[in-house]
Parts: structure tokens; C-alpha cells; sequence
């Protein structure tokens, strides 16, 4: 039930998953409530260097458990918010949530934070991710947007402008997913990302050694390097997958076998300080 539209049809965004006109309207009227009664959490996963294992950053993942409902992935109800016009004011309670919380990480330690095609494309998008910095005290070049391909799909020369403006504010941009839209790969020439994140998809191909997994990780991390670009291996779960993704040169890992996206507080306890002071 899940795609037999759209298959063979131009769709111009990444692929969703198609709800029911009636369950995804009785989502968009439980996130809206969900919002004003501060239902909605986050959670942060570490990414870890491929070559110390030291955390480099986390990044952030939306959590939403509806009483009744129990918890809802975030993979259903974005694209929910995003044709409900709640993406812009969720994604800022996101970005200014996560920007409060990394103040009480070491000041080496980055938040990254997604960003879907919806949310970049609305006017305030700029000035939102500006105020959250200002209010929050972060330092623009620990903060990381992770966008997708789709954003390309939209509007090319809008996206690639607004990104830029990202980028001249000192904040760092990753590519999510890499890979699993499809797109040109003309905007990696225009827009300067720092990080590539190679998807769980090829990450688990590639650690049984299926042969196109393991030539698309390849060419991957060679083409991110020739860019100057880092990689970071998504989803990685055992230890089989470790040593696959360091022999292949991903230069980050993120993954279950780090660890699992944690609360807030949970998060700073790792950095053995107890998480004593508080902010907002
Ligand atoms: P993503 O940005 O690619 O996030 C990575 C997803 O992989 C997360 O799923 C994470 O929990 C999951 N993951 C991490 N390590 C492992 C692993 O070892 N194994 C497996 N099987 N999965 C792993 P999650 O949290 O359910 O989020 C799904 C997607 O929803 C995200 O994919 C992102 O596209 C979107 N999303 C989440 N939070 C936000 C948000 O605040 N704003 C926006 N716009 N999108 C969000
Ligand atoms: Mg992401
Ligand atoms: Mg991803
Ligand atoms: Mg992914």
C-alpha cells in the first residue's frame, strides 16, 4: 500500500509515504495540537569519528508520542507537517531547541539538525536559523544543516541561494542520504558541503559485500574527497559494518553501534559533567 503511486510518474520530491486523505488529515489535526501542548521532543545520536571513535557531533531527530496513538516516526509525519504548513514552526522549535542544548556540550562538539525541501524554501528560513544563533549563544560553525537531494528537485537556483546565505553565516551544510534521490550531481559544484552522508542502505549492501554497494561507497567517498568533503557512514550496527565502512575510508560514523538517538539529558551525562547548569 505504500507506493503504488507515483512509480513511474515525475516526482519531483523525494519519494513519502503515501497516507490516506483520512489518516493523514487526522495526523495534521493531532501534530497541531501536539505543538501548542509540547508533545514533540528531540533526541540526539552521536557521530563519531571513523578514526578516534571520539564524538564530533550529534545530530538531532525529532520525537513525537501521541497519548493514544503511542510514538509516531518522524518518516510519517514530516512530510505531514510539511503539506500542513507545520514544518516551519516545528523545524524552528527544532533548530532552536538543539541550539540551546549543544551550549551545554564542550564547545568542540557540533548539533546538526534537518532541514526538509519545505522548510528551506519558506522566506523566514534565514532570519530563523540567524535568531535561533543569536538567542541561543551558539557559535554559527557548530551548528550543521543536513539537507537532502529533494531540495535540488525543488527549486535549483533558490535553494542553491539560500544555501549560500548558510554558508556565509560560518554554519556547516551535509548532504543526507546521499544517493538515494535522484538528481544531477551539478549542485555539488555550487554548494560547499562539508559532510556527505553515505546511506544505511549502501552501509549494510557494502558489509555483504554486494558489489554494487560496495562500488557506489567507493566512488562516494572518492568523489567526497576529491570535493574535500568527509563522509559519514549512516546507520551503522555492528561491528561487521565498522570495519567496512573505516576499510572503505568514511571519514565519520553514526549508528546504533555508537549509539541510539538519546534524550537531551542523557546526551550531556556522556560528557561526565551531569548536566548540572541549565538554559532556558
Ligand atoms: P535521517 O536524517 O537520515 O536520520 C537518520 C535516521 O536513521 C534516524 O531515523 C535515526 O534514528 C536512524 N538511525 C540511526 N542509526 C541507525 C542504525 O544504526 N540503524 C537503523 N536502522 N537506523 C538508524 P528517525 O529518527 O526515525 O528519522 C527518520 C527521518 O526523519 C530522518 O532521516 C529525517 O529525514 C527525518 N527527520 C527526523 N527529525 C527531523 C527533524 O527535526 N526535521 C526534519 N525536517 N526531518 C527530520
Ligand atoms: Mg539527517
Ligand atoms: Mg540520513
Ligand atoms: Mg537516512
Amino acid at each position: 500500500r505504500a507506493k503504488e503511486e507515483g512509480g513511474g510518474k515525475h516526482c519531483h520530491y523525494e519519494p513519502r509515504l503515501h497516507l490516506h486523505a483520512e489518516e493523514r488529515r487526522t495526523l495534521e489535526v493531532a501534530l497541531r495540537e501536539a505543538l501548542e501542548k509540547q508533545q514533540l521532543s528531540v533526541v540526539y545520536q552521536p557521530v563519531v569519528s571513523a578514526k578516534t571513535g571520539a564524538v564530533e557531533g550529534f545530530e538531532s531527530l525529532i520525537r513525537w508520542t501521541h497519548p493514544e496513538m503511542g510514538p509516531i516516526s518522524p518518516a510519517k509525519f514530516i512530510p505531514v507537517a510539511e503539506d500542513a504548513r507545520l514544518i516551519a514552526p516545528i523545524g524552528e522549535w527544532v533548530l532552536r531547541t538543539a541550539c540551546h542544548e549543544a551550549m551545554h556540550w564542550p564547545a568542540n562538539v557540533r548539533v546538526a539538525v534537518n532541514v526538509s525541501a519545505e522548510q528551506l524554501s519558506h522566506p523566514s528560513f534565514v532570519s530563523t536559523v540567524m535568531s535561533a544563533l543569536a538567542q541561543s549563544g551558539l557559535p554559527a560553525h557548530r551548528l550543521e544543516l543536513e539537507v537532502t537531494e529533494s531540495v535540488f528537485m525543488r527549486d535549483d537556483t533558490s535553494a542553491t541561494q539560500v544555501l549560500e546565505q548558510i554558508l556565509a553565516l560560518g554554519i556547516k551544510l551535509s548532504l543526507d542520504d546521499f544517493g538515494t534521490g535522484y538528481s544531477s550531481l551539478g549542485y555539488l559544484s555550487r554548494t560547499r558541503f562539508s559532510t556527505i552522508k553515505v546511506d544505511r542502505s549502501f552501509v549494510v549492501g557494502a558489509s555483504r559485500n554486494v558489489p554494487e554497494s560496495l562500488a557506489i561507497v567507493r566512488a562516494v567517498v572518492a568523489l567526497a574527497e576529491s570535493l574535500g568533503m568527509a563522509t559519514t557512514a549512516e546507520g551503522v550496527e555492528t561491528e561487521s559494518e565498522v570495519e567496512m565502512v573505516n576499510r572503505l575510508g568514511c571519514t565519520k560514523i553514526q549508528g546504533y553501534y555508537f549509539g541510539r538517538p538519546m534524550p537531551a539529558e542523557e546526551a550531556r551525562s556522556l560528557f561526565g559533567r551531569g548536566g548540572i547548569s541549565a538554559v532556558a
